[in-house]
């Protein structure tokens, strides 16, 4: 049976975006809105105003997380919700959570311009604090409704000049009752943009995003023996930065074989004592490594842990220690199911993509059926003023978010 297309206000979308950007847009047309910032504060305000308008009531919980509800025919049921972050980063773009935010919303303006009650209650959220830009870590709000984070350790977490995220929480006027949490709900979707570089390399406006991919890092020290660098013949050195390198090249060209997904990062490295007369006497570096499959992820830590004691000619020792590793998040599957349809059945070509990034989903997915949506970003970029999806992109992924909402709330 041909289900009747209902879809939403492109044009309206657009600017809506833009009316959420005037909160905190800087200079070259970014935005700076961190959490419980006045520009965070205000544009809270705003998307209060603005779900209250079309008839949703708005709450808060605990943390802060904002949830504007429009009201099914069967209203102790389980809702669905939509939703991501208002906050940005420093300097960050005009497209990154509030484009998940603003999808919740225009999904909402189309269903009641449209005349649509939905069976179940349809929730609109924005969670606080995602980027942890002015206050670490990154997705605290969601990690602590989703029993991640400890609350009591999250309200401790100072900014740079000392406020915590406690006292900002207070002042924001934004805390509400841990009642309010969002718990049981049919469905918790995303829509995002991509912040890499493959939808617009594959000329494709969907992403449907099957998990959060597992990760592990390690911190690895290399010591040799610090001495004058203009009377120590190379022969008898121990130079820490030398069997570095080696190491590093070796790392390289083993976790090259291992799957030509998994990507690995030494983004960080630390050289001692770092003077340029004298021989490096330790030099430590982190490597990170990312992939959806647990099995790839255990071969790269087979890879670090059978590294050799002492490294090349250097005869420098090498020790590496696990720092943190977190599991792939794999959504589900049903929804997942769900927002492909919805893609094929608009006609927008998609393919199914993994998120090499974080996301509040990811936490929300330990118990809420969840699932997320990419749309491209331009040259891959996010985190910067020049981020950019085109509009075009960012009316398909509310659409297909749209046609999903209303699979899972009229039918
Ligand atoms: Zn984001």
């Amino acid at each position: 049976m041909e289900k009747q297309k209902i879809l939403i206000n492109g044009e309206r979308l657009k600017q809506t975006l833009e009316l959420f950007a005037d909160f905190g847009r800087t200079e070259n047309n970014g935005v700076t809105r961190l959490a419980f910032s006045d520009e965070d504060i205000r544009v809270r305000k705003y998307f209060s105003s603005l779900c209250r308008e079309l008839g949703m009531t708005v709450t808060q919980d605990d943390m802060g997380n904002m949830y504007a509800t429009l009201q099914g025919m069967e209203n102790d049921k389980p809702p669905v919700v939509i939703g991501s972050h208002l906050d940005s980063v420093e300097k960050g773009g005009r497209f990154d959570g509030v484009l998940g935010v603003v999808t919740g919303l225009e999904v909402v303006r189309t269903m009641v311009e449209n005349g649509i009650t939905p069976k179940v209650p349809v929730v609109v959220a924005n969670i606080t604090n995602e980027e942890g830009a002015r206050f670490e870590p990154s997705m605290m709000a969601s990690g602590v409704i989703s029993g991640r984070f400890d609350k009591s350790e999250m309200l401790k977490s100072t900014d740079k000049n000392g406020i915590s995220f406690g006292e900002a929480l207070k002042n924001s006027g934004f805390e509400g009752k841990e009642e309010n949490r969002l718990k049981e709900a049919a469905a918790f979707l995303e829509l995002h943009i991509e912040q890499g570089p493959v939808l617009e390399s594959e000329s494709l406006a969907i992403g449907v995003v099957e998990c959060v991919v597992g990760m592990v890092c390690y911190e690895i020290e290399v010591t040799g023996d610090s001495n004058h660098a203009g009377t120590t013949p190379m022969p008898l050195r121990k130079d820490a930065l030398f069997a570095a390198n080696h190491l590093i090249s070796e790392l390289r060209q083993k976790m090259r074989q291992l799957n030509d997904r998994l990507v690995y990062t030494i983004g960080r490295m630390n050289v001692s004592p770092n003077i340029h007369t004298v021989i490096p006497n330790k030099v430590v570096f982190t490597l990170e490594s990312r992939h959806q499959d647990t099995e790839t992820i255990k071969q790269v830590e087979e890879i670090i842990q059978t590294l050799p004691e002492s490294s090349g000619k250097e005869k420098c020792e090498v020790k590496a220690t696990k720092l943190w590793d977190r599991d792939t998040v794999w959504f589900d599957e049903n929804l997942v199911r769900s927002l492909e349809q919805s893609s094929k059945m608009i006609g927008y070509p998609y393919k199914r993509m993994v998120s090499g990034a974080g996301h509040d989903a990811q936490f929300i997915s330990t118990y809420i059926p969840s699932a997320m949506v990419f749309v491209p970003s331009v040259n891959g970029k996010s985190h910067a003023e020049d981020e950019l999806t085109s509009w075009e992109d960012c009316e398909k992924g509310v659409n297909v978010v749209l046609q999903t909402v209303l699979d899972l709330t009229i039918n």
